[in-house]
């Protein structure tokens, strides 16, 4: 069984940790590979900084123009391998192939995005700030920057930082979640073959102490992280206590509103895919649907007939729409969370606990499951569930549900079904989260946006893709500059 490598100063080469974890696709529960898990992770991150940065002394005097070059060639090794990447992301993480496809197709976005930093870097000039003074402001690189990502996207996620990170001078370390980490070990076979110097980009794994390496490396400037909010909170308070310059997002709990006036075919099609893609296991998955006034009945039918015809099974397989979620663990405590809301009062329409697929008897699945009449006060409707479960509730007006949205501790979406524009400008103008639907199930910001996220969902100031991802990872300089005016001497 392979025991992966770190890709440290351009080459493959071991751990110098020996302790591994298994890495296990959710469908079987077959072992895919071994993983370096353990204390020693911490050299590795230290021998890591040291490559990263020498070679970010030599990157960051490369012109602008030059870096992004490495980039149009990034984007035409993925576009090559897409089919290599979604059977792997399929095998370790458990989602469908569209899906898997899906989100190497926005890991491709990033990059092209990235591509513009000759134009997205550019500074700021006034000439005569004061007579015969001229003021600039340039951007430049910070020096060894990390990202920390999470399992449900193994390959997208990365894409949020690393090509704005090299464009702008930076060098950048990847430690991916040691439940996915074959996807980056596949996507580092295409960065190994860019022309950037050795040790600019490396990947080193582990968990808490290679992450616990990078919070307190001193050369470190900047820290991209993606994960729960515990974990976000905790990367949060320690990087910027060791001034660090840190973005963490965490977890959610994404709430959609429909209201009577709402298309009910195309809603329930898209709201079903927001609660289901991915079994459930995005941070943009709706979890909690609030229907106002007479919508209830006809969006329950319509969703509950919806549902039922949605199959669940190896996300290899073509007829498949849901795959397993991501560790028996994780099955366990989804389905104990469905207990507690069903003891809470909840009812429970259609339960998917207890799933069986033909074949893949071992795998951590877990079918569509409704719940209807969710008690407000109670721990299901506040904590992430990260399953395929939704929680209906009803209510009486659009202030009542913008309310209870605005209540929620998390603020990663919240979403809108209507027909009316009036009922639309008000929901987003007052719905306290950082991404919002309008008639859109999954609010996730195009490349050009920022993955924004409120409240316990974001811990920071600038986000991961576009602009706000240029600004991460650069410093502003600003220049205030005099010269005597030789023109009016006489030679
Ligand atoms: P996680 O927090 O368990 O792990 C994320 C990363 O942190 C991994 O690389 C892991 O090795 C590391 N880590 C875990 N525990 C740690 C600790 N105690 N100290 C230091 N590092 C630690 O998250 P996950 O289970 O992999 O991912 C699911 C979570 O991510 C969900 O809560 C989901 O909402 C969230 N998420 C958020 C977004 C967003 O944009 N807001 C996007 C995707 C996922």
């Amino acid at each position: 069984m392979d025991i992966l490598k770190n890709y440290i100063n351009g080459n493959w080469q071991d751990s110098l940790c020996k302790q591994t974890i298994d890495v296990v696709n959710p469908a079987n529960q077959v072992v895919l590979a071994k993983v370096p898990f353990g204390a020693d992770t911490k050299t590795d991150v230290e021998e890591c900084v040291l490559y990263a940065n020498k070679a970010y002394q030599e990157w960051s005097q490369v012109p602008v123009i030059k870096r992004v070059q490495v980039l149009y060639k990034l984007k035409t090794l993925l576009e090559e391998n897409k089919d290599v990447l979604a059977e792997i992301i399929t095998n370790e993480s458990g989602k469908t192939k569209a899906e898997s496809l899906g989100e190497i197709q926005r890991a491709i976005e990033n990059v092209e995005v990235a591509c513009g930093t000759p134009m997205l870097m550019t500074g700021d000039v006034i000439e005569d700030i004061a007579t015969g003074i001229d003021e600039m402001m340039i951007r430049q690189p910070l020096g060894v920057t990390a990202c920390i990502t999470p399992f449900n996207f193994p390959s997208m996620i990365v894409f949020w930082f690393l090509p704005y990170a090299i464009a702008t001078g930076n060098a950048f370390i990847v430690k991916p979640s040691e439940k996915v980490p074959l996807t980056m070990v596949k996507i580092f076979e295409f960065i190994d073959k860019l022309d950037l110097p050795k040790g600019l980009v490396s990947l080193v794994h582990g968990g808490k102490e290679s992450v616990d390496a990078i919070l307190e490396h001193p050369n470190i400037k900047a820290i991209s992280f993606v994960g729960s909010t515990p974990v976000a909170r905790y990367i949060y308070s320690k990087g910027t206590a060791n001034g660090k310059r840190v973005q963490a997002q965490g977890g959610a709990k994404n709430p959609v509103v429909v209201l009577p006036d709402a298309d009910i075919e195309m809603s329930t099609k898209i709201i079903a895919d927001s609660v289901y893609g991915c079994a459930g296991q995005r941070c943009l998955a709706a979890s909690t649907i609030i229907t106002v006034g007479d919508s209830k009945k006809e969006i329950k039918d319509a969703i509950y007939e919806h549902v039922k015809t949605r199959t669940t099974g190896y996300g290899g397989n073509e007829d498949v729409s849901m795959g397993p979620v991501i560790t028996p663990e994780s099955k366990n405590r989804i389905e104990g969370l469905i207990q507690k809301g069903i003891d809470e009062g909840a009812e429970i329409l259609l339960d998917g606990r207890n799933a069986t697929i033909p074949g893949y008897e071992n795998g951590n699945f877990i079918k569509p499951t409704i719940l209807e009449n969710v008690a407000l006060d109670k721990e299901l409707i506040r904590t992430e569930i990260f399953g395929p479960v939704m929680s209906l509730i009803a209510m009486s007006s659009i202030e009542e549900a913008v309310e209870f949205v605005n209540k929620g501790n998390y603020g990663n979406m919240a979403c809108l079904f209507t027909s009316s524009g009036a009922s639309a400008r008000k929901f987003r103008s007052e719905a306290n989260a950082g991404n919002i639907g309008i008639n859109i199930g999954v609010a996730a910001p195009m490349a050009q946006f920022p993955f924004s996220g409120w409240k316990d969902s974001f811990f920071g100031d600038l986000h991961g893709q576009g602009k706000h991802a240029i600004e991460f990872f650069t410093q502003t300089k600003v220049i205030i500059e005099r010269w005597p005016n030789i023109w009016s001497r006489k030679f």
